[in-house]
């Protein structure tokens, strides 16, 4: 019976002791096991997985092995859960809790700061100074603490976003991808209505950075890209233009079509190793950059075009800002259709094969969600 101490529960949503769980042995060997179903502390809960989504993040997580994307990574035990991108129903609350009550549908942001440090304090709690530190709240579920490709997760308040009745489990599961774009908007300014902007890269987060940016108001809004059917779902989400670098030269093409001065802002979300510096050229003087991927080897930048032309660079690690909220605002009140880029459902014990479709881009895989009920 589950009943940790100061935990509160409720019958009508029945919580096991313990539940199914993909963990993380050695890099590439995932595992379908049975684990205890965590406790919430103060200002957590327990959040009964419904849904959640693949990321790339999660494909580089689960074949390199080790918490991945902290610098210096963390002491791993091979009973950790990978997976970031899920929403569900809250089935138990910490001590303390009333924010939240149980049977609330929620949809989770990855990180909560330990909400202390500096950065927190300035709502940066994505670049938290604690990162990685539990005995200090830290958690980033799916990264250093345990995710959701299992039944049931801990989540801190901070990083619940109340959905509505009318969004589906699958749609909910995008609010976060939704997010991280719009927290790359925000970086670069957030007021860009009337302003023009460049996404590079049709993967999920430019595409729905293409959507955010439309409904913000951006205009002309132009996105890059080599797979000609993921720009045409770009289209579908309000590009003005989209550009296929294999038959066009980007930065021509975007300067030409934008009176030959260059744009306000570009979003790089392509991680190509030449991106900063075509996106150094497609923006005019005093333009925006802000890296929102990045490549996996060091590359030449050509500080000089930068420095000359008064260009500011920002970097984003996930979805800081309370962005998520803003993000789902949007959803809720159905400004673009997020479920465009929702491709293939698997349910929770096919997680290899959904990662494989989301790998491989099996039958033009774009956003692979896996069902957890
Ligand atoms: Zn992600
Ligand atoms: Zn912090």
């Amino acid at each position: 019976m589950y009943a940790p101490q100061g935990v509160k529960t409720n019958a009508n949503m029945a919580v096991p002791d313990t539940m199914r769980a993909w963990v993380l042995g050695d890099p590439g060997e995932l595992r379908f096991t049975q684990k205890p179903v965590p406790a919430p502390r103060r200002a957590e809960v327990l959040v009964r997985i419904d849904a959640v989504a693949i990321c790339a993040t999660d494909l580089e997580v689960i074949a390199h092995g080790t918490p991945a994307l902290v610098d210096g990574g963390l002491p791993f035990n091979k009973s950790w859960t990978p997976g970031h991108e899920y929403m569900g129903t809250i089935a138990a609350l910490g001590p303390g809790v009333d924010e939240f009550s149980i049977g609330d549908r929620v949809t989770v942001e990855i990180h909560a700061g330990c909400g202390q440090c500096k950065r927190c304090r300035m709502g940066m709690y994505t670049s938290c100074l604690n990162y990685g530190d539990t005995r200090k709240g830290h958690r980033a579920n799916g990264f250093t603490t345990d995710g959701g490709f299992a039944e049931y997760a801990v989540n801190n308040i901070n990083t619940l976003i109340p959905i509505a009745d009318s969004m589906s489990d699958a749609e909910a599961t995008l609010v976060v991808t939704a997010g991280t774009a719009m927290y790359g908007l925000t970086e670069l300014g957030g007021l860009i209505a009337g302003e023009s902007l460049v996404v590079m890269g049709p993967g999920p987060i430019g595409l729905l950075g293409v959507a955010v940016a439309k409904a913000l108001g951006a205009a002309p809004v132009f996105l890059t890209g080599t797979r000609q059917a993921r720009l045409d779902k770009g289209l579908a989400l309000g590009a003005d233009h989209i550009v296929n670098v294999t038959q066009e030269d980007a930065v021509e093409t975007v300067r030409r079509l934008n009176g030959g001065k260059g744009v306000d802002y570009v979003l790089e979300c392509s991680g190509a190793s030449d991106a900063i510096n075509a996106a150094g050229r497609m923006l005019n003087r005093g333009g925006k950059l802000c890296l929102a991927a990045f490549p996996h080897e060091p590359v030449l930048v050509d500080v000089a075009h930068l420095v000359r032309n008064n260009i500011y660079v920002y970097g984003i690690r996930g979805e800081g800002r309370s962005a998520t909220h803003r993000a789902e605002a949007f959803m809720r009140a159905k400004r673009f259709d997020a479920r465009t880029i929702h491709t293939h459902t698997f349910a929770l014990e096919e997680l290899p094969q959904a990662l494989r479709y989301a790998r491989d881009r099996i039958e033009d895989a774009i956003k692979v969600v896996v069902k957890t009920r």
